[in-house]
């Protein structure tokens, strides 16, 4: 052999050596096969199902006898756990935390937007962690557009969070927000933007949308006073105003409210779904429903609060404001409204999205219809086409839980595997 035969020669081992170097490095097959106990595919339970990944995208949900060269893909053994998409948390605030740690006038005006930003990376790790792949963040409250550059760090793959919907700074009327209590020649950082007029309204939704806000927040009451109860806070030709802006562009909106004047006017305007709704009627539920608007009850977060407030659950009877909240979502479920999955997580910890799950069903939901509100539902309302189901085609956002979260839905605590968009984040 020449030397350059046998140079020649060195360089084929080399490269067959740097190709199976690549192999080893990176396995071909992003291709797996998660094999639990039980699969809930957004819908209902499935014993006896597989689900296959190609990439990014499921492949394959049924049973195995049904899937194509089987044994070309990785498998995952899941003994004795469900599988189930990815939670849609439906309103959290990652720029907040728990007002029992700092009360929220003091998160606005003594935490900067860098320090909000830090804890928020904190934040939306905590979330992916409890099995939410996606989540609508309603109002950076106070912290202008760091929502906008979280999401940013998020989707560059810079830090690990959530797909992330966001509203950006929120608007609301002008007057009715805080933080409160200053005399009129101290300036202080709002909790959002505050408008009055059409034109005002409209100029902000398209400020808002421009600054990189996934969707419209709007608050249809609040308190005007410290201790006052809620009241409506926009014309009705304001929210109508507001609503045109904002599909105009393809976006949706939606508003706060707990008065029935307030889920009113934000029905009749045109919002996409209600926040919290604690003072909804019957009456006021079923004109929701027949706007397709849909209720998202947060009932962990005025569970939490009133816990703050020092309410001591499970020895003290429920304060006024939790009776009358139970009697309110009680309403929702007998009117058919939709009702999304979201606890304003933020008001108390990120990552124990749980909480909601566990409150829904205290309060009187089929555990069942909890799983799909926190998924398929959600998926649905938020206009999210490819997420919220174990489905061909669908994103491989997909979850998998200790146990049956239909026999127990505290199941939920226990997320032991977690996989956003092909990739795995969790594998406990
Ligand atoms: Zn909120």
């Amino acid at each position: 052999m020449s030397n350059l035969a046998i140079s020649k020669k060195l360089n084929q081992i080399n490269y067959w050596g740097f190709i199976l170097i690549l192999f080893c490095a990176f396995p071909v097959h992003s291709q797996h096969l998660l094999i639990p106990d039980r699969v809930f595919d957004g819908e209902e339970m499935h014993s006896g199902w597989v689900v296959a990944v190609n990439e990014n995208k499921i492949v394959y949900a049924g049973p195995e006898s049904g899937l194509q060269r089987a044994n070309s893909y990785q498998r995952k053994e899941l003994k004795g756990k469900t599988l189930m998409p990815g939670i849609i948390e439906g309103h959290s605030h990652i720029l907040l935390h728990p007002y029992n740690e700092t009360e929220w006038n003091d998160q606005v005006l003594k935490e900067s937007a860098a320090e909000r930003a830090v804890r928020a990376t904190v934040h939306v790790n905590k979330s992916l962690m409890a099995g939410v792949t996606t989540m609508r963040d309603l109002g950076s409250e106070g912290a202008g557009y760091t929502d906008v550059y979280v999401k940013k760090t998020i989707d560059d793959g810079i830090i690990p969070g959530p797909r992330l919907l966001i509203a950006g700074p929120a608007i609301v009327a002008t007057g009715a927000y805080g933080p409160k209590g200053f005399h009129e020649g101290v300036t202080v950082p709002l909790g959002a933007v505050p408008v009055s007029g059409e034109a005002e309204a409209i100029k902000e939704v398209r400020n808002q949308m421009g600054g990189g806000a996934n969707l419209i927040k709007i608050y249809a009451d609040y308190r005007w006073g410290k201790d006052e109860p809620s009241q409506a806070t926009f014309l009705q030709e304001e929210i109508d105003a507001m609503v045109a802006t904002a599909t105009t562009a393809g976006k949706y909106v939606v508003a706060h409210a707990s008065t029935p004047e307030g889920m009113k006017r934000a029905t009749l305007g045109g919002v996409e779904t209600i926040e919290h709704g604690d003072g909804g009627t019957l009456e006021i539920f079923s004109l929701m429903k027949e706007h397709n608007v849909a209720l998202c009850p947060t009932l962990a977060a005025g569970d939490a609060t009133e816990q703050y407030k020092g309410w001591q659950k499970g020895e003290e009877p429920d304060t006024d404001r939790i009776v009358k909240k139970k009697k309110s979502f009680k309403l929702a479920l007998e009117s058919g409204v939709d009702i999304v999955f979201g606890g304003d997580v933020g008001v108390f910890p990120h990552g124990e999205n749980y909480r909601e799950m566990e409150l829904m069903v205290d309060y009187g939901m089929q555990p069942l219809n909890v799983l799909q509100s926190a998924t398929s539902v959600n998926a649905r309302i938020f206009h999210l086409d490819d997420l919220g189901k174990i489905q061909p085609e669908y994103l491989a956002d997909i979850i998998a839980v200790e146990g049956n979260p239909i026999e127990n839905i505290t199941q939920m605590r226990q997320v032991k595997f977690v996989m956003k968009d092909g990739v795995i984040y969790k594998d406990e």
